[in-house]
């Protein structure tokens, strides 16, 4: 189970050095306040239920200091599967309570615990097993996973009901625990690396012990490798859920085998074979595959160095709410962000505790060989770009660096793209539908390519009728493009054209403009509008407030 960091939320001021004291015991927690009512918190937020409800859609841990029955109530519409759901505990403004509220298979009651212990009370637990049994059996601790997790509850009924049971295998923490074990019992609690069977009478739990090594990554593709891992694991009666990680030779190009880890929800660690603990023992070996198994379970972070990761995202064009979930949730499992300044500035409430690597707007390259550098040394790195990162942005900008350069080391990331809400949308969003047909985008730079290309491709959207959203339309070293764009345009469209002057979208200053084609000047534009051109079928709709909005048909 992977334990990310929770975050406290509190609404006033009072309940602040509560919070303070219990984050003594939560190294790396973040402080969210409600804006009107407190000060010196990490992050200010002004809606209490949509902050709590985003956060638990991300699966972020959470720590309330409020009344339990507000985080229920805000909560209750969004309330997903009991497996899967992050830990949420309410805390008591003067901390005398702690009541650790959903997220019992995901491990609340361990960290109400924890709280509770800084804040010197008891938690307030209410799950039966960890009543009765002072252990939370859905739960196991980091190191061991359960194989059965349908049969636990009734399995839990039963050591309730006085069946009794025995214990096959070895468990610190389950011996540690009040489960009256006996030599022979109605039921069982295994504790193996083989793969058998779980059932009511028996929960299996498997020990994280297992090292899958590989000496040739590039031998096979990515299903044959599942294939061998499988039959390999399958002939020694090994489950795949008491895999550790899978290691791979730091000097292999491991593409393909990082595609593996992700199907078989593995880690993988590069390794030099000296990196390996020495107490493995081999106990399956072919030229292609090794597995070892140690005494204990495993943590793969002592293993090698990781999988690099490179995510080029795109927070939309400003505002938050145009902001995934999935951008957010990378952001904040990265431990590095690369990217323009002011965009870095966009997600700053996400960045706390990260290498923030900022770099001037026009260094796209160097910044594309960093993150890929960072990367592959194993750390997890997000390319921050703004509106949509594919859209005349930064995911091309580190696919051209790859392509280009294509240094080995490169081929060991894990390379992934989380679009983003482009600044086209968001200008058409605000004042109708006039991207509602045929359309395309046109960058009115000529930095990177020469203006002869800029000026025929205007041209043939204009005769094909195309709507076109015009970006990059005008900065200080490039004045005369957007007057020279206007005249091409002018020659199959007419002076009535609508011009959509979309400006600042989502951040302070938005504006967004109706005019005609005749009446687009230099000034109308700077370098944070964007411009939408209407086809000939573009139409205006009066309002009542007298503005207008703006749409393509789709039919004509
Ligand atoms: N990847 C971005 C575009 C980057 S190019 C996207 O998908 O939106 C930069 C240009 O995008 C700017 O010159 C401007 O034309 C447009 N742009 C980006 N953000 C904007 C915003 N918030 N408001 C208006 N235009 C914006």
């Amino acid at each position: 189970m992977l334990v990310r960091t929770p975050i406290v939320v509190v609404l006033n001021q009072v309940s602040v050095p509560t919070a303070r004291q219990l984050m003594t015991a939560l190294p790396g927690a973040q402080l969210y306040g409600l804006a009107s009512r407190t000060t010196d918190v990490d992050v200010s937020f002004a809606n209490f239920g949509d902050t709590v409800r985003q956060l638990y859609r991300e699966g972020v841990p959470m720590i309330g200091l409020c009344a339990a029955g507000i985080l229920i109530r805000t909560l209750a519409p969004v309330l997903t599967d009991t497996k899967t759901e992050p830990p949420v505990v309410a805390v008591a403004a003067d901390g005398s309570a702690v009541v650790p509220l959903l997220g019992g298979m995901t491990g609340v009651n361990a960290l109400a615990e924890k709280i509770a212990t800084v804040l010197n009370v008891r938690p307030a637990i209410t799950t039966t097993g960890k009543l009765q049994f002072n252990i939370v059996l859905p739960d196991p601790p980091m190191g061991y996973r359960l194989a059965n997790p349908e049969h636990v509850k009734a399995f839990i009924a039963d050591l309730i009901a006085g069946v009794s049971v025995s214990l096959d295998g070895d468990a610190p923490w389950l011996t540690a625990s009040d489960i009256p074990f006996a030599v022979t019992g109605k039921r069982t609690i295994s504790v193996t690396t083989q793969a058998i069977p779980g059932s009511l009478e028996r929960l299996v739990y498997h020990p994280t012990s297992l090292v899958l090594a590989i000496t040739q990554p590039s031998q096979f593709t990515i299903t044959e490798w599942i294939d061998v891992i499988s039959d390999r694991l399958t002939t020694a009666n090994l489950a795949l859920a008491a895999v550790a990680c899978i290691a791979i030779p730091k000097t292999t190009v491991g593409a393909a085998i990082a595609g593996v880890g992700k199907i078989c929800n593995l880690p993988i660690r590069f390794v030099e074979s000296a990196q390996l603990p020495p107490d493995l023992t081999v106990i399956s070996h072919d030229p292609n595959l090794t597995i070892f198994s140690a005494k204990q379970p495993i943590d793969p972070h002592q293993i090698g160095q990781a999988q690099g990761k490179l995510t080029v995202v795109g927070t939309g064009p400003g505002s938050p709410q145009w902001m995934s979930p999935q951008v957010r949730e990378t952001i904040r499992a990265a431990t590095d962000l690369v990217g323009y300044h002011t965009y870095l500035d966009l997600v700053k409430d996400l960045s706390v505790g990260k290498e923030c690597h900022g770099s001037d707007n026009r260094v796209e390259l160097d910044r594309s060989r960093l993150a890929l550098d960072l990367a592959a040394s194993g750390k997890n790195v997000v390319v921050v770009s703004s509106g949509d990162p594919g859209i005349f942005a930064m995911a091309s900008a580190v696919l051209e660096v790859l392509d280009r350069e294509a240094k080995p080391e490169w081929q060991t990331i894990d390379l992934q793209i989380n679009p983003g809400i482009s600044a086209m949308q968001a200008a058409a969003a605000a004042i109708g539908a006039p991207l509602g047909h045929d359309f395309c985008a046109i960058s009115l730079s000529d930095l990177l390519k020469p203006w002869e290309v800029v000026a025929a491709r205007i041209a043939a959207a204009a005769e094909a009728d195309f709507a076109i959203a015009f970006y990059n339309p005008i900065s200080s070293q490039r004045s005369w493009q957007l007057a020279a764009a206007k005249e091409i345009l002018l020659k199959s469209r007419s002076t009535t054209t609508p011009v959509i002057l979309a400006r600042n979208l989502g951040r302070t200053g938005q504006e967004v403009k109706v005019i005609t084609l005749g009446e687009l000047a230099p000034a109308s534009a700077d370098m944070r509008t964007v411009i939408l051109i209407g086809s000939s079928q573009t139409k205006l709709i009066p309002r009542a407030d007298g503005s207008n909005w703006v749409y393509t048909p789709r039919s004509y």
